[in-house]
């Protein structure tokens, strides 16, 4: 049986598939025993999210040994409990530092990024709920304004299918100049004012030699950016939107509204309670 692939044009930093295809014969049709436990605890019949490394790039990786990380990063994510966002997120930060070192002693380039370098911050955001969640309140304790507006504006630019969940077809680059960047970039000095709780697809995106080919087309990646992407962060990644399958389509835009919507209901009970 084949490890499906994403489908999806790529949107920030690599292609987040929503697998829409559904093959429940060869759900049943087992590979290793990763494979099955992944199907009884995690998808239940649903093709895993596949990121990065293993959907960008040509490789000849065993099904086996995917499963196998599959499931062994997915039994971790949910033993870490409710911190598991922030603690995955430092996870794959020092991987990355770890891997640039090994790449810096083997002669290879450092990244082009760098504080100010925002190409990749013009084109839909794709987060988990959990990391939505984590944004949210990470806003509110630092008094960060969040444009609810903009996110609402930036939406009617994209396609969701009759599930709430991002199509990957986006008019993007249609939108007004001052529309199409993320709502946290700061324009003045083209920072991320929600550094510390960023999602991971904008932590693993990392480009080679030059930003002039980071910005996408449409949500489409540019074929000419030379990304890097290391095989351990994409494993993690795809455990961890298999687990969140049912949000990671709704996009960052949604589901910060989903929060602020929350937040606005338990104030109205609250208020209720009060009275
Ligand atoms: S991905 Fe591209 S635009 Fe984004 S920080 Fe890196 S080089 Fe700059
Ligand atoms: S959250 Fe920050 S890094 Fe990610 S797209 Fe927005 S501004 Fe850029």
């Amino acid at each position: 049986m084949k490890i499906y692939r994403s489908d999806r044009p790529g949107f920030s930093g690599g292609g987040k598939g929503k697998s829409a295809r559904k093959n429940p014969d060869s759900a049943k049709k087992y590979v290793n025993e990763a494979h099955e436990w992944m199907d009884k605890n995690i998808l239940h019949g649903k093709n895993p999210d596949l990121y990065g490394f293993l959907i960008l790039t040509e490789h000849s990786i065993p099904a086996e040994e995917i499963w196998d990380q599959l499931k062994l990063w997915s039994e971790q994510y949910n033993e870490f409990g409710e911190n598991r966002t922030r603690i995955c997120h430092r996870i794959i930060d020092k991987i990355i530092e770890y891997q640039l070192d090994i790449d810096r002693q083997e002669g290879y380039r450092p990244p082009y990024c760098r504080r100010g370098c925002s190409n990749c911050c013009f084109q839909p955001v794709a987060c988990t709920d959990e990391e939505a969640a984590l944004i949210y309140s990470y806003c509110i304790e630092n008094s960060i304004d969040i444009d609810f507006e903009k996110l609402n504006r930036q939406q009617k630019y994209m396609e969701f299918d009759s599930s709430g969940n991002f199509t990957g077809r986006t008019e993007w680059d249609g939108q007004p100049d001052e529309d199409r960047s993320c709502i946290f970039l700061n324009m003045d000095d083209r920072s991320c004012r929600i550094w510390e709780v960023r999602p991971f697809v904008c932590r693993v995106h990392l480009a080679e030699e030059t930003d002039e080919y980071c910005r996408s087309n449409n949500g489409i990646p540019d074929t000419r950016a030379k990304g890097i992407h290391y095989p351990e962060c994409s494993y993690i990644m795809s455990a961890i939107f298999t687990i969140h399958n049912d949000s990671i389509g709704k996009m960052m835009g949604r589901l910060l509204s989903d929060q602020k919507n929350k937040a606005s209901d338990s104030n109205t009970i609250k208020d209720y309670q009060q009275h």
